[in-house]
């Protein structure tokens, strides 16, 4: 067929925000709080234990669901953070990041015609996933301050044709957590019907001021029928090393590792080995990643208040909204682009998250995983708006 006459299969898609935001960052030399990565290295051990899985010969396929010792240690992990011990053979599949982890399950459980209720804002990958499948996401939008979410605009969503009900929490792009009341709401909605859950943890260990990551693993009836997926690429800041994961129980395990063993097969092989040792002899890593990165946030906040920009509150996770109504009366994405080349400091706009951005919002997404100099770099730049 010519190339002409090709009808794609992704209409809507174009380039990711994030990458557009590092290119124009890139071509003007601006500041980058855009795209979610840290610019400061892994822990020092997890390094060199990669180097030694690759120099001990560990650089074939690995089994195609992950090596023994990594399933061991998130189940240990889990177990411990959650006390909830996943089956380790039959409730565990590492994955190349959540993004692998994310379409796979989508595309293990949702038919043609199947309708997936996501949350908006939500993460850019969850849509095409779904549309791959064949499936409609029906968007519900969480509250436009706060990030809260409506459970019964989500149980007034459930039709009969609804296969999947797609959760992230800490939240990208806002930060806000699901408490426990939202997690037996949840549990409300899908009692009683064949609705699965698929829940994004991939900030799991980033929540501030001693809240509780209230992760579907604790509840029994929520982890009977959820795909929970995590990412290490967050929890130790190598988010281009892509390894992730997914529990869920073992009849949905089965499904999901269909698709997994077409899909890639197995996980670049050295880092399953540096994980494992890293994750079993260094539980304080992910225990005090909180604290980490409250420090962050809250110097960052304490200099966003030198600036016109309102920042909101920011529960958990690596990203700081602002609303910059003070400063321009620019639409997000107009404004992002503004703030880029002429101020030097790239930043993520919210609409893309969004099938129908609220009328007027004026926000930013700001990402704080950097290290004090980038961010004293960006404040001097945003201090004269
Ligand atoms: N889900 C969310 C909410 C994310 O923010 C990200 C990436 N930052 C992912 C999934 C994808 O994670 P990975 O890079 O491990 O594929
Ligand atoms: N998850 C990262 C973010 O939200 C981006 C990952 C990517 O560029 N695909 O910024």
């Amino acid at each position: 067929m010519p190339v002409s006459r090709l009808s794609s299969k992704l209409p809507k898609v174009g380039t990711t925000i994030f990458t557009v935001m590092s290119q124009l960052a890139a071509e003007h030399h601006a500041v980058n709080l855009g795209q979610g990565f840290p610019d400061f290295p892994p822990p020092q051990g997890l390094v060199e234990g990669l180097e030694r899985a690759m120099r001990a010969g560990h650089n074939q396929y690995a089994a195609a669901h992950g090596i023994p010792e990594l399933r061991r240690a998130i189940a240990d992990k889990t177990e411990r953070c959650y006390g909830f011990r996943p089956d380790v053979d039959a409730g565990i599949t590492v994955t190349s990041g959540a993004s692998e982890a994310i379409l796979d399950a989508v595309a293990a459980v949702v038919h043609a015609g199947d309708e997936v209720i996501v949350l908006d804002p939500c993460y850019d990958c969850y849509e095409p996933a779904i549309e791959l499948a064949g499936g409609t996401a029906v968007h519900v939008p969480l509250d436009p301050e706060t990030f809260a979410p409506d459970w019964d605009a989500v149980r007034a969503a459930i039709t009969p044709r609804t296969r999947l009900l797609m959760v992230n929490t800490p939240h990208n792009p806002s930060g806000a957590m699901l408490d426990a009341t939202d997690m037996e709401a949840i549990a409300a909605l899908l009692r009683g019907n064949d609705i699965l859950l698929l829940s994004d943890e991939v900030y799991e260990h980033i929540v501030f001021d001693g809240r509780r990551h209230e992760s579907a693993l604790r509840y029994p009836e929520l982890r009977e029928r959820a795909f929970v997926v995590s990412s290490f690429g967050k929890t130790y800041h190598c988010t281009g090393w892509k390894v992730g994961y997914c529990v869920a129980p073992p009849a949905l395990t089965a499904e999901f590792r269909k698709v997994h063993q077409y899909n890639t097969f197995c996980t670049f092989t050295p880092a399953q080995h540096a994980f494992a040792t890293m994750i079993a002899e260094d539980p304080a890593h992910y225990e005090e990643l909180g604290a980490f990165y409250q420090a962050k946030r809250d110097r960052f906040r304490e200099q966003l208040l030198g600036t016109k920009l309102r920042p909101l509150d920011v529960p958990g996770g690596y990203f700081q909204l602002v609303d910059y109504s003070a400063v321009s009366d620019l639409d997000d994405q107009e404004f992002c682009r503004w703030l880029t080349v002429e101020h030097g400091v790239a930043t993520i706009p919210l609409s893309p998250f969004y099938a129908r951005p609220p009328e007027g919002q004026r926000l930013a997404r700001l990402c704080f995983a950097k290290s004090e100099s980038t961010l004293d770099a960006a404040i001097e730049r945003l201090r004269k708006l």
